[in-house]
């Protein structure tokens, strides 16, 4: 049988898979463009405005996807009765690699899967290729244990083809910016307000910088210390989940969990703190990311 092709672009809402779909819509036409936005339900209002937005003018098919299975990072959270950190990566499998996957081995075309990497954002990235096949790292059992639906994998790969691209590899973040600007468009308004990237709301990789956006704005930051309040309720006192890991911040400034893991409002006033006194912290925290199977699903 004679399949088509669809052209597919990871949206994520950041200027990277911005960029990569405008290129798209002009390198194939808009018409022939779906974009697939994994929506975790803990990202910010305006990024889900952005999404719907940046779709609209493009006038691309918006596919929005959510995993059945698990009410967004506070179900997934609230399930674990913890928070997913380095040696846990729960939120970016379940809520979007899964999702993907799924919506994936669901389509009856072949696939060719634009994502918003580029090699300058660390030496980890640049270390992949430009092109690849999708389920190559998976194969090669990136994700660490057992592989999600393998024997359905297995059978769409043996009549389809899911290749990957990295169209904007090789940019710089100005370049990005100003290709997004060439073409009439703006990036996510979250960068103007001092986020460095944008996805979840914060990402549990967010470096401290990072944070301070979260730690100013009531709503968001009230909806962290609500989910910890809620999972806090259903552990044991002196075994509280934080969603920071211990020795985010100073320990001196973590008093109220008996473990020493920092609570929210504690690593929120401590980056607020650091605005009056410049040199409490540098800009030395690693920077952490998905992995390469999950990148261009979280930015
Ligand atoms: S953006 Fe961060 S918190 Fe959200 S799914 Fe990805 S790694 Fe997890």
């Amino acid at each position: 049988m004679d399949r088509k092709v669809k052209i597919v672009v990871q949206f994520s809402g950041g200027k990277d898979s911005q960029a990569c779909l405008i290129k798209a819509c002009n390198d194939y036409g808009s018409e022939n463009i779906t974009a697939v936005f994994c929506d975790t339900g803990w990202e910010h209002e305006e990024t889900y405005d952005h999404v719907h937005k940046i779709a609209e003018m493009l006038g691309v098919n918006l596919v929005i996807l959510r995993n059945s299975k698990v009410d967004g990072m506070v179900g997934l959270c609230t399930r674990m009765k913890w928070f997913p950190d380095t040696s846990n990566r729960m939120c970016t499998v379940k809520l979007k690699v899964e999702p993907m996957i799924d919506w994936v081995l669901s389509q009856e075309e072949h696939l060719i899967i634009i994502q918003g990497i580029r090699a300058k954002e660390s030496a980890e990235r640049a270390l992949y290729d430009v092109e690849c096949s999708y389920f190559r790292d998976y194969f090669n059992n990136e994700y660490k244990g057992k592989l999600y639906r393998k024997r359905d994998v297995k059978k769409w790969c043996e009549t389809h083809d899911a290749s990957v691209l990295r169209p904007i590899f090789k940019w710089t973040g100005q370049e990005v910016i100003d290709y997004i600007l060439a073409n009439g468009q703006r990036p996510n308004s979250l960068y103007l307000k001092g986020a460095s990237r944008v996805g979840c709301f914060p990402c549990i990789f967010a470096r401290l910088n990072e944070i301070k956006i979260v730690a100013r704005d009531e709503k968001y930051r009230q909806r962290v210390i609500n989910l910890e309040n809620t999972i806090n309720s259903l552990r044991d006192k002196g075994n509280e989940a934080s969603f920071f890991n211990k020795g985010k911040i100073p320990k001196r400034f973590c008093l109220i969990n008996d473990n020493g893991a920092p609570t929210f409002s504690e690593v929120a006033d401590y980056v607020l703190r650091e605005e009056s006194q410049p040199s409490l912290f540098g800009n030395d925290e690693p920077e952490l990311s998905c992995m390469s199977l999950y990148h261009g699903l979280c930015e």
